[in-house]
């Protein structure tokens, strides 16, 4: 049968911000690509706080201008609650300003509408757009990817193409079609979370922060980020383990730990939740490649690191932009071998293992983090890191300093921080 879906260069499995990212880059390089969103936007999505270094990725893309027309919440900095006592500790993007980015904000957004956003963006460059399309399979000819299988209306329909990229989020289509997938070695973290009215956000400076509250349980925190004027995310995250003790009872169990730390318990006192509790598990994974012959892995579809740091959506735009840089050449020069693909592996892979070296010794330090954030040696270090600045880089002092601060408290009982160390693994990176 005649096939509906217009004969494209590249196809792209997802709509979310690292398939319609790649779908505005492509475009901008002549390269025609078609976009498969298995849903119609716009739908819900979890990853609602940005970090700065997004910004030059919207800017490029020309999508700025609409971030600030559509009045997203500007995000100044972020902020970190004690788990007792009353203890908070600031930081702020302007305290460092950062190449190619004229502003010291970025965004806490609506997933719904950002990702609506972007994807109507990425068409107007040129993409081409089918929601309520969902993708089945990559084909395969060989080891080589040269199309998709997918599904209009209940009919299975066969789409050929020179390259496939694979933006299908935590789905990870093809890193599941061809056994890629390896779970995380030490995070096995599970989220619930909801938007709220009337949430006691803060005074001055931090009221549009994002709020990270530390909670008295294994590896547990909160968000706080502000979606409206009117409305805020709420998020509490913990090991799996802490909530197969809930049996069930997710409400029970977000409010014993709001609880738990006494500003959550002040921030939420006056709130009433306007939508149903949802929940993510299991959300932490790499593929063993980001790509193959004829195709690439982008965003969370290539690999996911802990959130506790705002990183996944920056992840997903930089992974676009890498990868569309490669794909441009390879289909210029017409190899378009896992080999030909390898700068694009190299660069994503280097930036995504900084957030993960950061992110693990965050949870090693947990509230003596905050120790980096007051140092005046280190602040501008950690803030660096903070903004999305993990591309690109051949060192990150303060990394070496975390890890040797967590090594001096190891060595001896009696170190007045040991106890407060936690006993996840440093030195064997997965
Ligand atoms: C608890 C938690 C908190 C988080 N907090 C933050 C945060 O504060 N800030 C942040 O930046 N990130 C955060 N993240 C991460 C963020 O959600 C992701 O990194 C980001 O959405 C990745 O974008 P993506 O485009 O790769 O995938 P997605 O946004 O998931 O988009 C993938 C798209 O592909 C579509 N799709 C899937 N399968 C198919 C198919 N077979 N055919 C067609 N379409 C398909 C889906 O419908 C979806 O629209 C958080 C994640 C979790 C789990």
């Amino acid at each position: 049968m005649s096939t509906p879906i217009p004969a494209t260069d590249v196809l792209i499995i997802g709509g979310g911000p690292a398939g319609s990212a790649i779908g505005a880059y492509l475009s901008k390089a002549g390269i025609s690509n078609t976009i498969f969103e298995s849903v119609n936007h716009p739908r819900a999505h979890v990853g609602e706080s940005m970090v700065t270094a997004s910004t030059r990725v919207f800017e490029e893309i020309g999508f700025l201008p609409t971030m600030e027309r559509e009045g997203f919440v500007h995000k100044f900095g972020a902020t970190w609650h004690a788990p007792a006592g009353r203890g908070t500790f600031s930081i702020r993007f302007g305290e460092f300003p950062q190449d190619d980015i004229d502003q010291d904000h970025t965004y806490h957004v609506d997933r719904a509408k950002l990702d609506m956003l972007l994807l109507k963006h990425a068409e107007s460059l040129g993409s081409k757009v089918c929601q309520g399309v969902g993708v089945d399979e990559v084909l395969m000819d060989g080891d080589r990817a040269c199309g998709l299988r997918v599904n209009v209306a209940g009919q299975s329909i066969d789409v050929h193409a020179r390259f496939v990229v694979d933006a299908s989020g935590r789905r990870t289509l093809l890193g599941n079609q061809l056994g890629l997938k390896k779970k995380d070695p030490l995070f096995d973290q599970y989220a619930v979370h909801a938007w709220y009215e009337d949430v006691a956000r803060g005074e001055g400076d931090s009221k549009d922060h994002i709020h990270i509250y530390f909670l008295e349980v294994e590896r547990g925190w909160a968000w706080q980020i502000p979606i409206t004027d009117e409305i805020t995310s709420m998020g509490v995250v913990a090991e799996k383990s802490v909530y197969r003790e809930a049996k069930g009872d997710m409400a029970a169990m977000f409010e014993r730990l709001v609880k738990s730390n006494d500003n959550l318990a002040d921030a939420m006192a006056p709130a009433r939740r306007v939508n149903d509790f949802k929940t993510e598990g299991d959300y932490s994974y790499s593929m063993t490649n980001f790509a193959g012959n004829g195709f690439v892995l982008v965003g969370d579809a290539a690999r996911f690191v802990d959130p506790i740091f705002s990183s996944g959506v920056s992840v997903a735009l930089y992974s676009a932009k890498f990868a569309s840089e490669s794909i441009v050449e390879a289909l210029k020069t017409g190899d378009v071998s896992e080999a030909a693909l390898q700068p694009y592996e190299r660069r994503l892979r280097a930036g995504v293992e900084i957030w993960y070296e950061f992110i693990r010794l965050y949870y090693k330090l947990l509230p003596l983090f905050t120790y980096f954030i007051q140092s005046k040696k280190h602040r501008l270090q950690v803030l660096r890191l903070l903004q999305g600045e993990v591309f690109d880089r051949t060192e990150v002092p303060v990394l070496d300093a975390m890890r040797e601060f967590i090594a001096q408290a190891e060595k001896s009982d009696k170190h007045a921080f040991r106890r407060q160390v936690t006993d996840l693994p440093v030195d064997d990176p997965a």
